[in-house]
């Protein structure tokens, strides 16, 4: 029996995955310089594929890094001279927070308790350079609402604004017009093997890279967006990068695009709202966020007590990985991922073990 997993990355690969890698393998593309024409093709088909996708306007810019946590970085070097600002309500958001002071910045914070979501917009002081919003927090279940981010960026216009959607992209549907720096990684709903990230940023925010580095402050080096975006406009990166997975994004965007990208929307929320029903009216396990308008339709943490790790050993025997609660609650709480690679039939036979 093929195993399956339902955990929030790295996650269940998606069903294409498979044959991609093999046809890499049997063309040697593995082995394939990424100084080539070929390389030059898959990198522009996996940034045109994004844009056309996730409908990202023409001139912003792609580039890849090596994960989530190193966009965080990389956008916090790359746009902050002193004043970041963090909606914090978990530990992805923390750690972006964190990433700020452990680069000598002064960043500040709105916090609410773990489980919990934002609902208005908060004074955000004079001269923040960014404000960061986790979408998704993997760590609790909890997504922002889109209406309160675009809020917080319409008050503050000279911010520029930063979201992470590591677990809620392709899934969440931006209006990136009115973001700036976007950035999420590959082991989750997109279904790919780990060691990938991607970040979209506004023209406003590349000029932002500018002037920091023209007053010569320190913005790193082979990863800056300046060098990365130098090296996009001719579809190639600044080291050897993770070839594998550039080609198998680019093979799997098209198709999710071949799907449809609202199809893939339309499911996700169809099993989301299966198991939410499903965990409401169960009699021990309840879903451990709340308020309904704070649940996340991809990420779903179920509080279970005690029966955490019996339930994992059943759900292990029937080839099923599920996902632990995060820090602290990793014993009386698990997280479902509601990926696309994952179909109601098989979050049913789940969910008829519980
Ligand atoms: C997983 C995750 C990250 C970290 O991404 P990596 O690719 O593992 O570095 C950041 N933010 C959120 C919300 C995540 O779920």
């Amino acid at each position: 029996m093929k195993r399956i997993f339902f955990t929030p990355g790295p996650s269940q690969l998606y069903p294409t995955v498979y044959g991609h890698i093999q046809k890499m393998l049997k063309k040697d593309l593995l082995s394939t310089s990424h100084r080539t024409v070929w390389f030059q093709e898959t990198f522009k088909n996996a940034v045109s594929g994004l844009k056309n996708l996730l409908q990202i306007p023409t001139d912003y810019h792609i580039v890849f890094v090596s994960s989530g946590t190193e966009a965080m970085e990389r956008i916090i070097q790359n746009s902050v001279s002193k004043k970041s600002f963090h909606f914090v309500n978990g530990s992805f958001s923390e750690r972006w927070y964190e990433i700020a002071k452990e680069l000598k910045k002064d960043p500040k914070k709105e916090e609410v308790e773990f489980g919990k979501g934002f609902h208005k917009v908060p004074t955000i002081p004079p001269g923040t350079e960014l404000i960061c919003f986790t979408h998704n927090e993997t760590s609790s279940g909890v997504a922002i609402n889109l209406e309160l981010i675009y809020a917080v960026a319409d008050k503050y216009p000279k911010a520029l604004i930063g979201v992470d959607t590591v677990s809620s992209a392709p899934y969440v549907d931006l209006d990136y017009k009115k973001l700036d720096y976007v950035f999420f990684s590959v082991q989750k709903l997109f279904g790919l093997p780990a060691g990938l990230g991607i970040v979209i940023l506004s023209p406003r925010a590349l000029k932002k890279t500018q002037l920091l580095q023209k007053k010569g402050e320190a913005i790193g080096t082979y990863h800056n967006f300046l060098n990365l975006v130098t090296a996009a406009k001719d579809n190639f990166t600044t080291d050897t990068p993770n070839v594998f997975d550039i080609y198998l994004l680019s093979k799997v965007v098209a198709d999710f695009q071949k799907k449809g990208i609202g199809k893939i929307r339309k499911e996700t929320e169809e099993k989301a709202r299966y198991i939410y029903n499903f965990f409401d009216k169960h009699q021990l396990y309840k879903p451990f966020v709340k308020d309904i308008q704070d649940r996340s339709q991809t990420i779903i943490a179920i509080h279970v007590g005690k029966d955490g790790g019996e339930i994992k050993e059943k759900l292990e025997a029937n080839g099923m990985t599920i996902g632990n609660g995060y820090g602290p609650l990793k014993d009386t709480q698990l997280r479902i991922a509601n990926l696309p690679a994952v179909t109601m039939q098989d979050i049913k036979n789940l969910l008829k073990l519980l």
